[in-house]
């Protein structure tokens, strides 16, 4: 029986980077994904700048920029009056780009298949059992003492000395580890991709409204990727003004997601990390999930790298946790800012006609998003 180094369970950003950085290190790598690549995702589809030195390691900079993607040369917040504040994003190799989450994704898994990791796709995991997980699973009714083992819902096994968990917000590797907290349902995303208006503009567009909030951004010269999040009650009437302020039909197909919030898991376990979405969720208002997914995806490569070289396990996961919380280190207040601003849209345009007086408030809380990571 083939035992990999490492089986990673989960092909998004997160995932495939993390099996890239493996792979090239020269683990035998396993990537194990529900979909069949090329797929949507329900997102924003914005690159925060800070992913690209991430990229440039990956070796995949260049071609995500041959990939079709909408330049967006700044931010436009718009209060529920209508009032609006512009802030101006970087230009040049620190650009911020959106770019379809199915050509991004599927790039990125190709990239780690190009250095040598195992893929295989339309492999949902649904049961596994680990070296010291002190559970039992309805597959495996008795724990391995060496490795995890991995079944998915084609019967297919494998087996692997460590495993990582990026499979998203609703982890079944972190459910099937008893470390999956109660989802919070307060509220739901919509996203679709629509016909881009006439002179839209490189532009992201971030819009209160009485329902909750717009987000929109092109994503090529002809489409726009169009996001709502809103309770779920309130979801009807949003979409109700997505359809007439774009001319939607209702028959209009729509993706969705939730939960948009809980509760983090901590990343480092006994021969298990977590990375992106699978260890902490953030705010999508701020546009920052991707990068959050690539980055700790390298960081738990480093970390996997080192164990698989015979370096003390215990303090690798402890650097591993340590270098993960410094990723968000003064960071999460400006996720729970933007938290409290979209549940209470009515407040977040009072601050917004506020800082049309006083712009540079929101120029700040910009840059502290793109620029400080
Ligand atoms: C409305 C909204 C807008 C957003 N906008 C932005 C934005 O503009 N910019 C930004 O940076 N971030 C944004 N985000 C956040 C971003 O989408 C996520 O943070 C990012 O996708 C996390 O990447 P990941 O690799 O951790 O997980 P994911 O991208 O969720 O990938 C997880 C993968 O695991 C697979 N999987 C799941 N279960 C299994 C299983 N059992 N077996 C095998 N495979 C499995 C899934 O099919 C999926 O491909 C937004 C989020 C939302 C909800």
């Amino acid at each position: 029986m083939k035992i990999f180094d490492v089986a990673i369970v989960g092909g998004g950003p997160g995932g495939s980077a993390c099996a890239a950085f493996c792979a090239a290190a020269g683990l035998r790598t396993l990537l194990l994904e529900r979909e069949k690549f090329p797929r949507e995702k329900v997102c924003g589809d914005c690159l925060n700048p800070s992913c690209w030195p991430i990229l440039r390691r990956l070796g995949i900079a260049e071609r995500v920029t041959q990939l079709p993607h909408g330049v967006l040369d700044a931010v436009e917040f718009v209060a529920i009056g209508g009032q609006k504040v512009i802030v101006d994003l970087p230009s040049g190799r620190k650009r911020e780009i959106a770019i379809k989450r199915s050509l991004f994704d599927h790039l990125l898994m190709t990239r780690a298949r190009e250095l040598g990791t195992f893929v295989h796709q339309e492999s949902t995991v649904t049961a596994l059992a680990g070296p010291t997980m002190p559970y039992v699973n309805h597959v495996y009714d008795r724990r391995s003492n060496e490795y995890w083992k991995l079944k998915t819902e084609k019967g297919e096994s494998f087996s692997a000395h460590l495993l990582v968990a990026a499979d998203g917000r609703n982890s079944t590797v972190a459910r099937l580890c008893n470390l999956l907290p109660r989802p919070e349902r307060e509220r739901i995303a919509l996203q679709a991709d629509i016909l881009l208006p006439k002179n839209f503009g490189n532009r992201v567009v971030l819009q209160f409204l009485h329902h909750g909030y717009s987000g929109q951004a092109p994503v090529d010269s002809n489409q726009l990727n169009l996001c709502l999040v809103s309770k779920p009650s309130q979801m009807p009437a949003l979409r109700r003004w997505a359809e007439e302020q774009f001319g939607l039909s209702q028959n209009q197909p729509w993706r969705t997601i939730t939960p948009l919030t809980r509760a983090a898991i901590p990343p480092a376990h006994e021969n298990l990390l977590l990375i992106g979405d699978a260890a902490r969720v953030v705010e999508p208002f701020t546009g920052e999930g991707i990068y959050y997914a690539l980055r700790s995806g390298e960081l738990a490569a480093n970390a996997i790298v080192k164990i698989s070289r015979g370096e003390d396990r215990r303090s690798v996961e402890r650097e591993y946790r340590s270098g993960h919380a410094q990723m968000y280190r003064g960071r999460l207040w400006i996720n729970r800012l933007a938290r409290a601003a979209v549940l209470s849209p009515k407040i977040a345009s009072a601050f917004l006609r506020l800082a049309q007086i006083q712009p540079s408030i929101f120029r700040l809380l910009t840059n502290k998003i793109i620029h400080a990571l």
